[in-house]
């Protein structure tokens, strides 16, 4: 009855929002974090290099998504995981930050009709060739099946440059930019009244958190602000939420500060890049978020900044 189909369609698409249950995905395991306010949670163990966390928020007034994960289809089974709680539209989409991982699934939120809260500077390194060069690489890494549909989406319909409040179907949230700690467009969104904290990747599971787009500085700065939020949980960007988010910012910070400190003996020291990283193990070679390499291409970095400082430049690199 195709008449009829296309009436009960019309109406999905009414009652929905726009986005009718999508039943070609299966829909990704949620987690209730207080009441309206859930966790999406991508791998464990894998530090960087697993899906991300996700998560969403149910208002009265429609639904507030943080993350769009990882390539289109991701983006599909998160907005399928969200019609599986509720049918309230999808209004907002906000995004922690702009490496791929965290925002190339966001053209299906777009195309459900929600508008994106962003920081309006996109650069990063990993997209240094050009778009053009980076959706070929992923599309490499996710599989071209994940990538169907894909459209660049991550450029912000209100943009947020410091702080921006979103008050909606009697829900208060804070969308904060905590300083360039991890990347340029950093953002994290905060619940005052549940004291839940999406950090995005400021924190990662393992504490070591990626700063070669970002710098040392910014980041202290972001886990200062953390700590002084006292939130009850934290969602990092990648991995387990911690069962006491201060020991993550914790840990964080020490590994931070212990990487400073040896790069500056080294470079007080007049010890060269090359003999400074001797006492790590190598980087993994064809994974750029791996563990290993993130300690190594962070202690680049933080030797770089190093170096800068003892040299009396004040800018990073
Ligand atoms: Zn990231």
């Amino acid at each position: 009855m195709p008449f009829t189909f296309a009436i009960l369609t019309a109406l999905q698409l009414a009652a929905f929002g726009g986005s009718p249950a999508d039943t070609s995905v299966a829909p990704l395991p949620v987690r209730r974090l207080a009441q309206g306010v859930y966790a999406v949670p991508g791998d464990s163990g894998r530090g960087s290099e697993g899906r991300p966390n996700a998560g969403f928020i149910v208002t009265g007034g429609g639904v507030v998504v943080v993350d769009a994960l990882a390539s289109p289809r991701q983006g599909r089974q998160l907005l399928a995981a969200i019609r599986k709680v509720t049918r309230q539209p999808v209004r907002w989409l906000v995004l922690t930050h702009h490496h791929p991982d965290h925002h190339f699934g966001a053209v299906v939120f777009r195309r459900a009709g929600a508008r994106v809260m962003a920081h309006p500077d996109r650069r990063v390194l990993v997209a240094e060739a050009g778009d053009e060069a980076l959706v070929a690489e992923w599309t490499r890494v996710v599989g071209a099946d994940a990538m169907r549909g894909f459209e660049l989406a991550n450029a912000a319909d209100r943009p947020v440059t410091d702080a921006d409040t979103l008050r909606l179907g009697g829900r208060t949230i804070v969308v904060t930019h905590p300083g360039a700690g991890h990347s340029p467009g950093d953002l994290m969104v905060w619940l005052p009244r549940e004291r839940i904290l999406f950090a995005g990747d400021v924190l990662v599971e393992d504490g070591v958190t990626m700063v070669v787009d970002g710098g040392t500085k910014p980041l202290l700065g972001a886990l200062t602000a953390i700590e002084a939020l006292r939130p009850k949980i934290v969602i990092p960007g990648h991995g387990l939420i911690p069962a006491r988010p201060g020991e993550l910012v914790a840990r964080t910070r020490a590994y931070v500060i212990g990487l400073r400190s040896d790069m500056r003996a080294a470079v007080e020291g007049g010890v060269p890049m090359r003999r400074a990283l001797a006492t790590l193990p190598p980087p993994d070679e064809t994974r750029p978020v791996s563990l290993n390499s993130r300690r190594r291409r962070n202690a680049v970095r933080v030797y770089l900044e190093e170096e800068r400082a003892y040299m009396g430049l004040e800018s990073s690199p």
